[in-house]
């Protein structure tokens, strides 16, 4: 009896070591999953995550998986939250074609446009099902409107399924906009150094230092910020403005991917990170207070004082009804370029420098 209970532990034990070195080794072997999609080590493979169709509504999220044929980290690549923005979208489908998983450690979840139908219909900021802001809406809602579902969708395939996110902007197809990088602050330090670290690598040199974004994951709004919230190291990069596709701004997108890749070890080499960054500690966004039409009276990158006149808007017959005033003294991170203006909408971003003596910032 003894014996047999005996016999019976040492059968326990060997099942149980069987079953773990079967999940190892199913680790081991380095597979990646995400929607109904595997992906060997060593592979890359396109296709589509599915949005459940709701009122007769769907849609779907192109998206390319390189599984490096070495283990080590996870980074998810977002472009096309918006789908007028068009330089991170170019840029992940030239990474696709450059990025060899023979010689790539990790994996890449490359989104390629995450929202498709704003893409298809040209629409700046909005969905043009739902007329929402996928950029708002996150972390989502399975049985909410088109974009809840989209983000719904980003948030547990992709979001969930990363170690690290870069969520890629750039001006709208109305925003004259200067490349910069939102580093956001989630209040711990170790976490809050590694995405510093990301911010630097991406090489961009103006950073905003945001302290501003909600730390309540069921509203976290913004894509960056609920990779954030959900403990993932994130940036959100701006490089692009107007609806254009100059080179310049692609290839800022690639190579800021491909220093970030370095300095989490997946690909050879030292990440390229900016020595003289200059940190933006306060911004703040000029909204519309009617609709009508907006005329800029300055330029992206310009240095305004507080008080300065920004722009003014119109009525529709062509009567002055509002003067835009820099509400303090900085820098012009964007302004919109084209004539609509709608109440509510914005029409410039405005950043202080912060003075290098007096770094305050965690
Ligand atoms: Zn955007």
């Amino acid at each position: 009896m003894r014996l047999s209970n005996l016999t019976r532990l040492l059968f326990i034990l060997i099942a149980i070591g069987v079953l773990h070195s079967f999940s190892l080794s199913q680790e081991m072997n380095g597979r990646f999953l995400i929607g109904d999609m595997t992906i060997q080590a060593g592979e890359i493979r396109s296709g589509y995550l599915p949005v459940p169709e709701e009122s007769g509504i769907e849609t779907r999220i192109p998206i390319t998986v390189i599984n490096g044929s070495m283990p080590g980290e996870v980074l998810a690549l977002v472009a096309g939250v918006h789908g007028y923005e068009y330089p991170p979208i170019l840029a992940l489908y030239r990474l696709k074609k450059n990025i060899d998983p023979a010689t790539l450690s990790g994996t890449l979840i490359l989104v390629h446009i995450a929202s498709l139908q704003s893409f298809q219909k040209r629409t700046i900021y909005y969905n043009p099902h739902d007329w929402k802001n996928l950029n708002r809406v996150f972390p989502g809602d399975l049985k909410g409107t088109i974009s809840q579902r989209v983000a719904y969708v980003l948030k547990k395939e992709v979001v969930d399924r990363c170690d690290y996110l870069i969520d890629m902007h750039c001006g709208d197809g109305n925003e004259a906009l200067i490349p910069y990088t939102y580093w956001m602050i989630s209040g711990d330090k170790n976490f809050d150094d590694i995405s510093k670290k990301m911010a630097l690598a991406f090489g961009i040199k103006y950073i905003i230092i945001d302290q501003s974004r909600t730390k309540d994951l069921s509203d976290s709004k913004y894509l960056g910020n609920t990779a954030v919230l959900s403990e993932k190291p994130a940036i959100t990069t701006e490089s692009g403005y107007l609806g254009k596709t100059d080179e310049e701004s692609i290839v800022r997108n690639t190579r800021g991917v491909l220093s970030v890749m370095r300095l989490l070890k997946m690909i050879k080499g030292a990440p390229d990170m900016i020595r003289n960054p200059i940190w933006i500690d306060k911004y703040e966004v000029v909204y519309s207070d009617a609709d009508g039409l907006f005329y800029p009276q300055t330029e992206m990158g310009y240095f305004a004082k507080k008080g300065e006149i920004m722009g003014y808007l119109t009525d529709y017959l062509g009567n002055v009804v509002q003067e835009l005033r820099a509400p303090f003294s900085g820098i012009v991170l964007y302004i919109i370029h084209t004539p609509p203006a709608n109440k509510g909408e914005p029409l410039f971003e405005i950043g202080s420098i912060l003075d290098d003596g007096e770094m305050k910032f965690p």
